[in-house]
């Protein structure tokens, strides 16, 4: 039987990422991204295992960046696609798995664009651009919220007045489903567990960086919240702070919700301690230089994430592993070993030798002998969400 192929799209903004995957294929055939839409210097690249192209877009909007696409595709595919696959990063309470995106799920998405005002709208542009260029394939919504739906109400109440949960929609979501999903399902498999059994904490950490505890499938618990904001140190983010820093910085320095959310969202995190990068590549090269501020802001980071991670334990009835993934929890063994460090408490504990001689894409445990399993389990979101819409069709 042909294995089927389907489009994953991400659209930001002023971007749209891309990738062709075939059913089973754990690389993409070919894959891509549209950069600066919106401006006069819009590029499309894309590539496939001998090659890398970059193209001018001349009308640098969403839908000639996908009308740009259709071509590619056809040369590419060698056959139909079967779906389309989009991200779309906020649910809200509305949808608990993928979705069949029809007049419907169109107003549910736009409906959530309060919670998400930056990336609703943004990953509509895409849906609709898309279903313009594609008009008869199936287009399938994946959300980044879904797979925290299955939180208890413990989990993702605030302790604020029930109104606002109720009429407002005030909770904790929770994101990166996608990725915690895939990584925990993966560590089932490679630990000998039945498939998507086992009681797991998982850390993605990228750009963005969150934790969650995810028990035979389901996640129970995860740091981030109503918004991608709570939590951990992220590259620019500062996840949590006391929330009456708010009232503190509009009291004593006269700071409006604007300047206090860009302070919070893109001047904090490694960035804000380091006053160096967000990176932590770089982070890394300046501590080895002795950096003060980039050496704080490695100890911050990983701290903190101990820290979260055992606070997480309080979801599950026991540990199967720990699981790294993201840029950061896949490359750094420094980090790794930091954060392990600091979670003696639970008996977890590094082979050092694993752990620093740990291979760029592979999937391999790096605990010692008689610690709970570590993995680190390079993150495949594009896979899930192709898989998820071939799932659903086959519903
Ligand atoms: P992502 O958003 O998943 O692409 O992750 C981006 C983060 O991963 C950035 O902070 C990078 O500096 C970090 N990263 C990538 N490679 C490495 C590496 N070899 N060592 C440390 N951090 C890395």
């Amino acid at each position: 039987m042909t294995q089927r192929l389907v489009l994953v799209i991400n659209c930001g903004s002023s971007s749209i990422k891309f990738a062709l995957r075939r059913e089973g294929d754990s690389a993409a055939l070919l894959s891509g991204l549209a950069e600066r839409l919106g401006s006069d210097q819009a590029t499309l690249q894309w590539k496939t295992a001998s090659a890398l192209e970059e193209t001018l877009l001349e009308d640098g909007e969403h839908g000639s960046a996908m009308a740009a696409l259709l071509p590619l595709i056809e040369q590419h595919a060698g056959q139909p696609l079967s779906a389309v696959g989009h991200r779309v990063v906020h649910g809200g309470e509305h949808f608990t798995q993928a979705q069949l995106i029809d007049n419907k799920v169109i107003a549910a998405i736009s409906a959530n664009a309060d919670l998400a005002p930056l990336h609703n709208p943004a990953n509509l542009t895409g849906i609709q651009a898309a279903m313009a260029v594609f008009p008869d394939i199936p287009h399938v919504a994946i959300f980044d919220t879904a797979f925290h739906q299955s939180m208890p109400a413990y989990a993702y109440r605030y302790a604020i007045p029930e109104a606002l949960y109720r009429e407002h929609a005030i909770r904790r979501y929770g994101f990166h489903g996608t990725s915690h999903q895939y990584v925990t399902h993966r560590a089932s498999l490679l630990s000998g567990h039945a498939p998507g059994r086992g009681a797991w904490l998982s850390a993605h950490l990228g750009n963005g960086c969150s934790s969650c505890a995810v028990l035979d499938g389901r996640s129970l618990d995860t740091s981030m919240g109503l918004t991608p904001l709570e939590g951990l140190v992220m590259g620019t983010r500062s996840g949590d702070v006391d929330p009456n820093l708010h009232a503190h910085l509009g009291r004593t320095l006269g700071w409006d919700l604007p300047r206090i959310e860009q302070l919070l969202n893109r001047e904090s995190g490694l960035l804000g301690l380091s006053g160096l990068t967000n990176d932590m590549r770089q982070l890394e090269a300046a501590a080895d230089d002795d950096h003060e501020g980039a050496k704080l802001a490695i100890e911050v980071f990983c701290y903190r994430l101990a820290r979260s991670l055992l606070g997480l334990c309080a979801a599950l009835p026991r540990l199967d592993g720990l699981l790294f993934t993201g840029g950061i929890g896949e490359n750094s063994a420094k980090i790794r070993a930091r954060t392990v460090e600091h979670m003696g408490a639970m008996g977890l504990k590094l082979d050092e030798a694993a752990n620093n001689g740990h291979a760029r894409g592979e999937a391999v445990a790096i605990h010692a002998k008689g610690s709970p399993t570590i993995w680190v389990i390079p993150t495949d979101e594009e896979r899930q969400i192709a898989d998820e819409s071939l799932a659903l069709l086959d519903h």
